[in-house]
């Protein structure tokens, strides 16, 4: 998960106000855990996560090998140890290493971490446990390291394989890397996802068709295709590339999107796409607004209490987490969702879903019931954005193409 922002601290709510239905939350959702390792051998130009570029940063060394591994693990436990309060008992569906570059730590680093999960919480047999791996920080013995230790998704920052755009957005990795680590990623594990990006600077249609071609001759279980954007605060905000135009853009998606559908896959979340049961079960959490306890630097956590959703934002700079974790204060930022807010969170989650949500889900994971929203799913209706079929609520393919429109009407008004 991305890094947050620097808002102000909202005293906690001790109950929803009486406006609500006052359903409560008889049930927490189900929970995912979610670790952030927020290093990279090199900034993207285009990349707003909270990741630090290793070389740039005078505190770290310059060497990736030279990650402050053994404080940033301990710290990790750290931060475990004191949210457990907030999970106590619960049972953890799925895991997810994500960065930065996760695939910078050490086999036996990720091995420890997992085994000290297991220690600490109930986590199912079953698990999806990913990991994000960059093609170009893995050995073949990572590979396997990784999968000894109980990860069995890995997810592969490809995003393209032509090296002129590899090299456009700044990727440490070239065409042959990217090939190289897909080879490596099927020995070990048969659950992959490949991670690719279109409308990239001066791409043709062709080229993002070749890309997807190349993807796909490596049957992935999973592939995630996301629309080169800007994003503020980002080198490529502070220097524009040129980018292929909206319709160009619209084509390269239409025409991405006709080849996984002819191939067999499942069109399931704006940008995902997975082959029969394939689908990440931890993201399919975040979109069913299920719960997740994000630790690690600038993670972030929604955790739904008796009577409230708690969310949480760790400390964002790596060295001022270290630092922060070791007083025993992990939290940069906590606060109880305006109860009003939930049913627009809920809703910029599950829209994203082609097949959307199935309706009785609103009411367990909000405290609302549908009732409450019944004029908004009318007008996004009238608008033929959204439809409804016996249970089941779903935007149109018009929805999708104008998601942001759809969301807006879900959200609520502020004074
Ligand atoms: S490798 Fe990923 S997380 Fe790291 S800077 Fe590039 S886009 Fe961001």
């Amino acid at each position: 998960m991305p890094g947050g922002s620097g808002r102000t601290i909202i005293p906690l709510r001790r109950q929803p106000p009486a406006s609500t239905d006052e359903i409560g939350f008889r049930r927490p959702p189900p929970l995912a855990l979610y670790v952030h390792v927020p290093w990279c051998v090199r900034k993207c130009p285009y990349c707003d996560f909270n990741s630090h570029a290793l070389s740039a940063d005078s505190k770290m060394p310059r060497e990736p090998a030279a990650i402050p591994e053994r404080e940033y693990l301990a710290a990790l436990l750290g931060d475990l140890e004191s949210a457990l309060p907030l999970v106590w008992g619960r049972r953890v569906d799925s895991v997810f290493l994500g960065g930065g570059t996760p695939s910078l730590l050490s086999g036996a680093a990720v091995d420890e971490l997992l085994a000290a999960v297991r220690s600490r919480l109930p986590l199912l047999p079953n698990a999806e446990i990913t990991l994000e791996a960059n093609p170009g920080t893995i050995e073949r013995e990572k590979f396997a390291a990784f999968r000894a230790a109980g990860v069995n998704r890995l997810s592969l920052g490809i995003q393209s394989f032509n090296p002129h755009h590899l090299e456009s957005l700044g990727r440490i990795h070239d065409g042959h890397q990217a090939k190289t680590a897909i080879v490596e990623a099927i020995r070990y594990f048969d659950n992959f996802n490949l991670d690719l990006m279109y409308g990239l600077p001066g791409q043709a249609l062709t080229e993002a068709v070749e890309d997807i071609d190349l993807a796909l001759s490596f049957a992935p279980p999973h592939l995630s295709c996301y629309q080169l954007t800007i994003e503020a605060n980002t080198a490529f905000a502070a220097r524009p590339p040129a980018l292929p135009d909206a319709d160009d853009c619209a084509d390269m998606q239409d025409a991405i999107e006709a080849k996984l559908a002819a191939a067999g896959y499942r069109h399931y979340e704006t940008s995902a796409f997975a082959q029969p049961g394939r689908e990440c079960r931890h993201n399919l959490n975040y979109w069913h607004f299920g719960d997740y306890l994000g630790i690690g630097a600038g993670a972030h956590s929604k955790l739904t209490l008796r009577d409230r959703v708690l969310r949480q934002m760790r400390w964002k700079r790596p060295e001022q987490y270290l630092v922060k974790v070791a007083a025993g204060t992990p939290l940069q930022e906590e606060f109880a969702v305006d109860p009003a807010d939930l049913p627009g969170e809920f809703m910029m989650n599950a829209l994203r879903l082609i097949d959307g949500f199935a309706a009785p889900l609103f009411a367990t994971r909000t405290a609302w019931s549908l009732r409450s929203i019944e004029k908004q799913l009318q007008q996004a209706e009238k608008e033929g954005l959204l439809e409804r079929r016996g249970e089941h609520i779903a935007p149109t393919d018009r929805g999708r193409r104008f998601l942001n429109r759809l969301l807006q009407g879900f959200l609520a008004e502020r004074a």
